[in-house]
């Protein structure tokens, strides 16, 4: 018979939700758990010995583990209940379990994940096939112990990662935000993934790192393999799976095009943010970390206007202390040099931190004891956080933020707290600014609707439109599978914005805006006839923002508002606005323009 060459493997399109602007093109570098996907992939004749002692670590490695768990069960429950770990290391040392995949890496060179699993599913098949209650039980066991010894090899992904020698693009069902938080530009050019939506946390991050991301593609996992070449289009939410001559060369083209577009605009960042008829709008920007200052400056930005404090706590293994905290404020307004910082307290819980930690995790995390909850709920650490807040702000302007404040006790709970903290720092002679200003996110409309009455006990209000939306339009803003009905241009939510910033006007109060929506360019003509005049956002879309500011005047901003405000549908809104935007400025379509 004649030898048959494998087919290559059609290209292939899918489309998911752009989150994070521009095109890249690599290969893939696939992070999985073990239960969800197993890479495959042909070894290079070189890797066959190196992949023989993955084999044998891994298996070591779990046996060491299931030792362990043995001794501990014996001691805690006696001879009878451990017997299972027995099994499985009996089973972990069965030369007839080993051998095959000896071979199958040896034979087939194929890599130590496949040759594992492929292994595993024939014992398992059998154990099935004997048609016995008891061995259909063991097949559990058997299971198990694959998960085992997957894990010890997948667990070394970031190792893996490290020892890459050119950039890759991230493929992963889902990726926490502190996954996203600790990559290296250096080292990765792009993310798909399966779940996720505009303003989950991981797209936020990368947007902030301003590495290019696709999520919410569903099937991706599956469609791709480690190796495979593909593309990432963080404009339009495409990714190419092993993209044909012609469609690469397409993508090239555009690369080049989307990068002397952003060149030219990071040539217009130090231009001030003023309309045509002379208004000037505040832009700051949203940070993470510290060392985002950089960024925020950089782009033109005049400070910040939300820093998530609580990413100090999602990258860490230990839970930062005061000092820890202290340092990374003060750092922070280090950098800034005078220009003013807003502080949030810690928005811990939901997608954050939290779950992976609790002992019974929350059934719905959204509408769980989270943000200001959390705080309240965790005095100590509230404490601890305000007294690292109120230290730093002795070296420089800054405000206080509490989150996802929902009732009025809430803001007077928290509002006590940290005059405690006041109180104490005084008694001890700890230099802060007593004149610290507190105010709150708008994110639930409840705290949208009360505007009015909170408005009397705050000095400022931020909408926090990403939560405000989920929560006014139920809608889980992390889920691919609802995210066409996720959208700042509902009805709804705008007239909440509205209230919003009426309640602030007539209390006399600051208000700015520092959901997502405040660095799409399709809406800051809205936002600015609504009559905001300070916006925070992150830091790469600041010159964006800051060329369609300089584009419009101030009477034209408020008829489109007023227009807008009288539409009953999210379509006639978006239409709207992206009819404007394409009047005022046809060449931001080149850009990276959401919705
Ligand atoms: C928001 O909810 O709009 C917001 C800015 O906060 P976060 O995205 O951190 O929830
Ligand atoms: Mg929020």
């Amino acid at each position: 018979m004649p030898h048959q060459q494998p087919q290559p493997k059609p290209m292939q399109m899918l489309k998911g939700i752009p989150v994070s602007p521009g095109i890249v093109i690599g290969r893939v570098f696939m992070l999985g758990e073990a239960e969800t996907h197993v890479p495959r992939r042909e070894l290079e004749a070189v890797e066959v010995d190196l992949e023989l002692q993955r084999l044998d670590e891994a298996f070591r490695a779990a046996m060491a583990d299931l030792v362990v768990l043995r001794d501990r069960t014996e001691q805690q429950l006696g001879r009878e209940a451990a017997k299972i770990f027995g099994f499985h290391l009996g089973l972990a040392q069965d030369p007839a379990l080993l051998g095959p995949m000896r071979d199958r890496i040896r034979r087939d060179r194929a890599n130590a994940e496949s040759a594992v699993a492929d292994g595993f599913k024939l014992v398992t098949e059998q154990f099935k096939s004997i048609g016995n209650e008891v061995f259909r039980q063991k097949a559990n066991d058997v299971l198990d112990l694959e998960r085992r010894v997957l894990g010890k090899l997948m667990g070394e992904e970031e190792s893996r990662l490290s020892a890459l020698s050119e950039p890759v693009i991230i493929v992963a069902h889902e990726l926490t935000p502190s996954q996203t938080a600790g990559m290296d530009r250096k080292r990765i050019l792009g993310i798909a993934t399966d779940l996720g939506g505009r303003t989950s946390h991981t797209s936020i991050v990368a947007r902030a790192i301003e590495i290019p991301c696709v999520v919410g593609c569903q099937r991706v996992m599956e469609r791709v393999e480690d190796g495979d070449l593909v593309v990432v289009d963080g404009d339009t939410g495409v990714v190419v799976v092993r993209p044909d001559e012609r469609t690469l060369a397409e993508y090239r083209l555009q690369q080049d095009r989307f990068s002397s577009y952003r060149r030219a605009l990071r040539e217009t960042a130090p231009l001030e943010a003023c309309t045509k008829d002379g208004v000037r709008i505040s832009l700051l920007g949203n940070i993470e970390f510290p060392h985002e200052v950089e960024s925020v400056l950089a782009n033109g930005g005049d400070g910040v206007g939300l820093y998530r404090t609580e990413f100090l706590y999602l990258t860490n293994d230990h839970e930062p202390g005061e000092q820890e905290q202290f340092e990374a404020y003060r750092r922070t307004l280090e950098l800034l040099a005078g220009r003013p910082c807003t502080i949030r307290t810690l928005d811990l819980g939901a997608d954050k931190y939290t779950q992976q930690r609790a002992h019974e995790p929350e059934r719905n995390p959204f509408l769980g004891l989270r943000s200001i909850r959390y705080c309240l709920h965790h005095r100590e650490l509230f404490k601890t956080q305000l007294r690292a807040i109120l230290r730093a702000s002795a070296f420089g302007p800054m405000k206080v933020m509490f989150p996802l404040v929902s009732t009025i006790m809430e803001l007077r709970q928290a509002k006590m707290i940290l005059n405690d903290v006041c109180e104490e720092l005084d008694e001890e002679g700890i230099a802060f600014d007593r004149g610290i200003q507190t105010g709150i996110m708008i994110e639930v409309p409840s705290a949208a609707l009360l505007s009015r009455a909170f408005a009397d006990e705050c000095a400022f209000f931020s909408i926090g439109t990403n939560d405000l939306i989920q929560y006014t339009l139920a809608v889980d803003r992390g889920n691919e599978r609802v995210a066409h009905l996720y959208t700042g241009a509902s009805p709804a939510v705008l007239y909440l914005v509205k209230q919003v910033i009426r309640s602030g006007r007539r209390a006399g109060i600051d208000v700015s805006l520092c959901g997502e929506i405040a660095g799409e360019a399709i809406y800051t003509m809205l936002l600015i006839g609504l009559g905001l005049r300070t916006l925070s956002l992150v830091p790469s879309q600041m010159p964006l923002i800051k060329r369609v500011i300089r584009s419009v005047d101030i009477p034209h901003c408020e008829q489109l508002a007023r227009r807008v405000g009288s539409f009953d549908s999210e379509r006639q809104v978006l239409n709207t606005l992206r009819d404007e935007l394409r009047k005022i400025d046809p060449d931001s379509f080149g850009g990276w323009i959401a919705e």
